[in-house]
C-alpha cells in the first residue's frame, strides 16, 4: 500500500488529492487558491470534514507547507514520512515525452525548455515540484504531462502546413492538450465495450477549455487543440479555430497589437464573444430555455463545432465504437450533448436515450439505445487518479 499525492499547481492556485494506492481511495483532497494575493483561501476535504482557511498566502512554498502542516495537524497522516511519492501534472511535455517520467535534474531542465510553449502553467507546475522538493526532500516525484497522450499523432495530424524549417527549427506543430482526461477516459470507454483487440472512441472533453481526440486502439490518432489550446473547438472565452487572416484585420480596425487580439481570441470570444452573456454553459442554458436569440445561435455554434471534429475524426477513425462525453459541460449539459448528437444521428446511425441523457446520476454510464450504432457514453474525467496511477507504476510501489 502506497499513500501517493497528486499536485496540479497553478499561477496562482495548487490542487491536491491524496491517494492510497493501488485502492485508488481518495484520502483527502482539496485547493490553495489566490496564492500570491492578500487574501488566500485554503480549503481541504476528508471523510466527510471540510475546512477552509482564509489567510495571506504569499507564494506557493507557503501553500505547500500549508498543505502539509494540516495533513498531519488533522491526523490525515501520522507524519509526513507516511507520503511515499508525489506526482504533479505537467501542462506541456514537447516532443521529449510521450509518457509520464522520473523526476531527475535533467528532465527539469528538459521541461524547462517548453516553458516558452506553455508560459502560463509550465512555470507554475515547476514551481509546485520545487516547493514540495524542499519541503519533502527525501521523497520522489513523477512528471505526468497533458501532451503526451498525444504524441502517437503521425506527422500528418501534427504538422501544420507552413514551411517545413518552422517545425524543425522552432518546433511550431500540434501538440494537442488535456491528453491525461483523453487517456483515462477512453481507458474507461474501452472497459465499457469490454475490452475488444480494437476499438475506435472519441472523446468529447467539454470543461472551459475544450478539445476533442480520435482514440484508436487505446492510442491518439488525432486531437483538436493545437499549438497551443486556443485551438479547435469553440470554448467558454476561446474561439477556437478562426481564419489567420481575422488577426491583421482586426489590428487594423482597432488599432491594437497581436497580443491584444490574441487576447481576445482568448478571452473575451468563445460562447461569451457569441452570446454577450457569460462563458458559462449553465446561464447559456438559462438564456437558451428563455428563448434568447443569441443564447440559441451561441448553442447552435458550439454544438457544430464539436459535431464536425465528430465527423471528421469518424472517417480518420474509419468508424466510432463509442462517443464519451465528459468534463463539467460534458457531464452535466444534457442539452448541449443532444444538440450535438442531433446534429450527426442521422449520418452515424445514433439513438439517444433521452430519458438518459436528462437523467442526473454519477459514474459511468451509456446514454444510446441499444439499437444505437455508437454507443454515447458519459464518463467523469479523472486526472488525479491517472497521475496517482502512473506514480505507483514508474517508482514500483
Ligand atoms: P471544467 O473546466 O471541466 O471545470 O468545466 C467548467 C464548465 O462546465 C463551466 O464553465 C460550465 O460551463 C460547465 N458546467 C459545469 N456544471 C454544469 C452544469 N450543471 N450544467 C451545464 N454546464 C455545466
Amino acid at each position: 500500500m502506497a499513500k501517493v499525492l497528486a499536485v496540479n499547481a497553478g499561477s496562482s492556485s495548487l490542487k491536491f488529492q491524496l491517494f492510497d494506492m493501488p485502492q485508488e481511495d481518495v484520502i483527502c483532497s482539496g485547493v490553495v487558491e489566490k496564492i500570491g494575493l492578500d487574501e488566500g483561501i485554503f480549503t481541504i476535504k476528508y471523510g466527510d470534514q471540510k475546512k477552509v482557511l482564509n489567510t495571506e498566502i504569499k507564494d506557493h512554498q507557503v501553500a505547500v507547507d500549508l498543505l502539509l502542516e494540516a495533513l498531519v495537524n488533522e491526523g490525515i497522516v501520522d507524519s509526513l514520512e507516511d507520503i511515499d511519492a508525489i506526482g504533479h501534472r505537467m501542462v506541456h511535455g514537447g516532443e521529449a515525452y510521450s509518457e509520464s517520467v522520473v523526476v531527475s535534474e535533467e528532465v527539469v531542465e528538459t521541461v524547462s525548455q517548453f516553458n516558452e510553449l506553455a508560459p502560463l502553467h509550465n512555470p507554475a507546475n515547476l514551481i509546485g515540484l520545487r516547493a514540495f522538493q524542499k519541503a519533502l526532500p527525501n521523497v520522489q516525484h513523477v512528471f505526468v504531462f497533458d501532451t503526451a497522450f498525444h504524441q502517437s499523432m503521425k506527422e500528418e495530424n501534427y504538422l501544420y502546413p507552413l514551411p517545413y524549417e518552422y517545425y524543425t527549427d522552432y518546433k511550431v506543430r500540434k501538440y494537442g492538450f488535456h491528453g491525461t482526461s483523453h487517456q483515462y477516459v477512453s481507458q474507461e470507454a474501452i472497459k465499457m465495450l469490454g475490452n475488444p483487440d480494437h476499438s475506435k472512441v472519441i472523446v468529447c472533453h467539454l470543461g472551459n477549455g475544450a478539445s476533442i481526440s480520435a482514440v484508436k486502439d487505446g492510442k491518439c490518432m488525432d486531437t483538436s487543440m493545437g499549438f497551443t489550446p486556443l485551438a479547435g473547438i469553440m470554448m467558454g472565452t476561446r474561439s477556437g479555430e478562426v481564419d489567420p487572416s481575422i488577426m491583421p484585420y482586426l489590428m487594423k480596425k482597432l488599432d491594437c497589437s497581436a497580443d491584444e487580439v490574441l487576447d481576445i481570441y482568448n478571452k473575451k470570444s468563445g460562447m461569451l464573444g457569441v452570446s454577450g452573456i457569460s462563458s458559462d454553459a449553465r446561464d447559456i442554458e438559462e438564456a437558451y430555455n428563455q428563448g434568447n436569440e443569441r443564447a440559441i445561435l451561441t448553442s447552435k455554434m458550439y454544438a457544430r463545432s464539436i459535431s464536425k471534429y465528430i465527423s471528421q475524426y469518424y472517417g480518420e477513425l474509419g468508424g466510432c465504437d463509442a462517443i464519451a462525453f465528459t468534463a463539467g459541460l460534458g457531464e452535466n449539459s444534457a442539452y448541449l450533448r443532444k444538440m450535438i448528437i442531433d446534429d450527426i444521428k442521422e449520418a452515424f446511425d445514433i439513438v439517444l436515450d433521452d430519458t438518459l441523457n436528462e437523467t442526473r446520476q454519477s459514474g459511468n454510464r451509456v446514454i444510446s439505445k441499444d439499437n444505437s450504432h455508437i454507443k454515447i457514453m458519459i464518463i467523469p474525467t479523472n486526472e488525479e487518479v491517472m497521475i496517482a496511477r502512473d506514480t505507483v507504476r514508474l517508482l514500483n510501489l
